[in-house]
């Protein structure tokens, strides 16, 4: 053995990019697309060259996050062009569905799709595609792990125990399809209230840096539940964009990341 591995003989890891990272979680709703593209944004905002895979196909919100709403073009119907927002080339298989409709597709179609938006879309070159994930252990995970070989995962999770009982299944998953992880992020960790000053556990506290210490993996930081920051993400521009104290968390973990 030795060397990266490429994603074998049938890859779909698009030539031009360095790294690919997986941003993934156990449970939806743990705020897995809130750090993608916050992350996305913030490693842009450091002059690198990223990409944003919007690979949720159930539920994908990277539209709506990122603030893209045009079907991207392909003018010779193979080659699709991606979009660009907030300096970030992105893609995302909800800009060619009906956003009102639901997906309702077998593994194979998921698995098509999937190598549709790798190796289709005109990345070019980039130092990091992010790779937002859809939740849990299915056949999307399965393809990107086995053919795109990414270089790392990311599992985000709250510190709740229900999401944190799946947050444990995704890295077992990593485990067996020899994917590094990363790290772990705790997301939705506490609250301040901006009246009182209060701070209040919603879903726990600390229970992910815990997780991270058993397993023997990094901890890469806890974002608190902000109101601004769900603000932002429905506005279409990442909260990250910006310059205050939550910003400043994405760019510290983008500096832990990409080095
Ligand atoms: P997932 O990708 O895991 O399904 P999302 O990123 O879509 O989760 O987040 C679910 C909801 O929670 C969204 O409405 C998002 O704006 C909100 N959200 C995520 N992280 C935070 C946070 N730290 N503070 C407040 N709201 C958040």
């Amino acid at each position: 053995m030795g060397g990266h591995p490429t994603g074998g003989d049938n890859s779909i890891r698009p030539s031009g990019v360095k790294s690919i990272l997986a941003v993934a979680s156990g449970k939806g709703g743990v705020g897995k697309s809130t750090v993608s593209s916050n992350l996305a944004v913030a490693l842009a905002k450091q002059g690198r060259k990223v990409g944003l895979l919007d690979a949720d196909i159930y539920g994908p919100s990277q539209p709506r996050m990122m603030g893209v709403n045009k079907r991207p073009a392909s003018p010779d119907g193979k080659i699709i062009e991606p979009l660009q927002a907030h300096g970030v080339t992105m893609m995302s298989i909800g800009l060619m569905l009906d956003p009102d409709k639901a997906v309702v597709w077998r593994g194979p179609m998921l698995m098509g799709a999937l190598q549709q938006m790798m190796s289709q879309v005109r990345w070019g070159e980039l130092d990091v595609l992010i790779v937002d994930m859809p939740p849990g252990t299915g056949d999307v995970q399965l393809t990107l792990c086995q053919r795109a070989a990414p270089t790392g995962a990311l599992v985000v999770s709250t510190p709740q125990d229900v999401a944190l009982l799946d947050a444990r299944k995704a890295l077992d998953m990593f485990n067996t399809l020899k994917t590094p992880v990363l790290g772990l992020i705790e997301n939705m960790s506490t609250f301040h209230c901006p009246k009182c000053g209060h701070e209040a556990q919603i879903f726990g506290h600390g229970g992910v840096k815990d997780e991270a210490g058993r397993l023997g993996l990094p901890f890469l930081g806890a974002l608190p539940i902000d109101l601004d920051t769900r603000l932002a993400g429905d506005d279409g521009t990442p909260i990250a964009a910006g310059d205050g104290p939550i910003a400043q968390a994405y760019a510290q973990l983008a500096d832990r990341l990409i080095k």
